[in-house]
């Protein structure tokens, strides 16, 4: 509603459009911007924080970043106290997507713009932008790297020449993480001709997403379900072969189950554990052979398209999107920019990570 109101202002003749460009350009130098980021617990928040308040203070403004330890009540304070300190804009990274209509209203009301970073906001018609990933496309990179692993796919894209049948399990992430399902949907579309026909089996019988969901992706709450699997559906011998998990906290977390039960031996080798984010401890599980792939999503990226959008909106201007079909919030379709993931494994950590310059050499030793 704020970008609304923006907007029409420019209905009128192009040399009071120029006048009023000019007008947004003066009043948005120097503007406050609140940042609201979901936790500290894992690096790619503190990333993100830190290279989206680099890049707009570079740009002449002021940032508020906030963090809240995936506590929902203090993320709604934080709003609402940058909404009470005059930001022009927010840029949020939601804990629970639904939680924050009322303070998204009270900025509409002040014609704040709000961008959703990374997860989108549901339910809220004053949602202005979305900037992320192809969250689908994580989930169908997340079960293809689970495939290659088990030899049934090449990395290449051709098939492996593995037959199976393997035992697998899945786990999803926070369910009120709108990207959870996005992720979990991406995935099983990719396994399931792979379930249908026997090749892959979830011995537990659990393949609903609310069964397998992490509630605030937290990796001590996936480290019990895996412990609860092992002893409830492999006792008997039966090993699993691979887990689907959507986010390195939790593969993490799955490791560590899997080792306490024996796993990681040369007689008992670790299942495919998939992951995301590209974290340090997950990259150097995974050169170490344990974790087998995480999807790696470029956090400067998506920090380079928010403050381009935040820096246009205050300008009066039109941010650019790529996508403007498939980010329905339950209110309306958030016009959104989505970046491409990557798959990382231990054959092209290298030249993705660090040659890419994400991280040096010694950081992962
Ligand atoms: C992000 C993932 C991240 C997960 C847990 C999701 O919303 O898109 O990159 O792994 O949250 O922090």
């Amino acid at each position: 509603v704020g970008l609304a109101v923006a907007f029409s202002v420019t209905a009128c003749g192009s040399s009071e459009k120029t006048a009023d460009k000019d007008a947004n350009a003066t009043s948005a130098a120097g503007a406050l911007i609140g940042v609201t980021m979901p936790t500290k617990s894992s690096e790619r928040w503190i990333a993100d924080g830190n290279n989206v308040k680099a890049a707009l203070e570079k740009l002449g403004y002021k940032v508020d970043l906030q963090y809240a330890e995936n506590d929902i009540p203090t993320q709604v304070n934080q709003i609402e106290n940058q909404i009470t300190k005059g930001a022009k804009v927010l840029i949020i990274a939601s804990i629970d997507g639904t939680a924050i209509t009322t303070q998204l209203q009270e900025a509409a009301d002040k014609h704040i713009p709000v961008i959703a970073y990374d997860r989108l906001i549901r339910n809220s018609p004053n949602v202005d932008y979305y900037a992320t990933f192809d969250n689908y496309k994580v989930g169908v990179q997340q079960a293809t790297s689970l495939l290659v692993g088990l030899g049934l796919k090449k990395e290449d894209g051709s098939d492996g020449t593995a037959t199976g049948p393997f035992n697998i399990e899945l786990f999803a992430g926070s369910p009120d993480d709108n990207n959870a399902t996005f992720f979990f949907n991406g995935a099983m579309d990719t396994l399931k001709p792979y379930i249908d026909k026997g090749t892959l089996v979830v011995k537990s019988g659990q393949t609903d997403f609310k069964t397998v969901a992490i509630l605030r992706w937290d990796p001590a709450t996936a480290q019990k379900r895996m412990e609860d699997l092992i002893t409830k559906t492999y006792n008997g011998g039966t090993k699993v072969q691979g887990v689907l998990s959507p986010y390195d906290g939790l593969s993490i977390g799955i490791l560590s189950a899997l080792k306490s039960s024996g796993y990681g031996t040369a007689g008992q080798p670790y299942p495919i554990v998939t992951g995301q984010d590209a974290e340090v401890a997950s990259v150097k599980s995974i050169i170490a052979g344990e974790q087998y792939a995480t999807i790696y999503k470029d956090t400067r990226k998506l920090a380079e398209v928010t403050v381009k959008m935040t820096d246009a909106v205050l300008k009066g201007g039109k941010p650019e999107v790529n996508n403007t079909k498939d980010y329905d919030n339950g209110k309306k379709v958030v016009p959104s920019y989505l970046l491409d993931p990557v798959v990382v494994y231990k054959s092209n950590y290298k030249s993705i990570l660090i040659d890419g310059g994400y991280y040096t050499e010694d950081k992962l030793k």
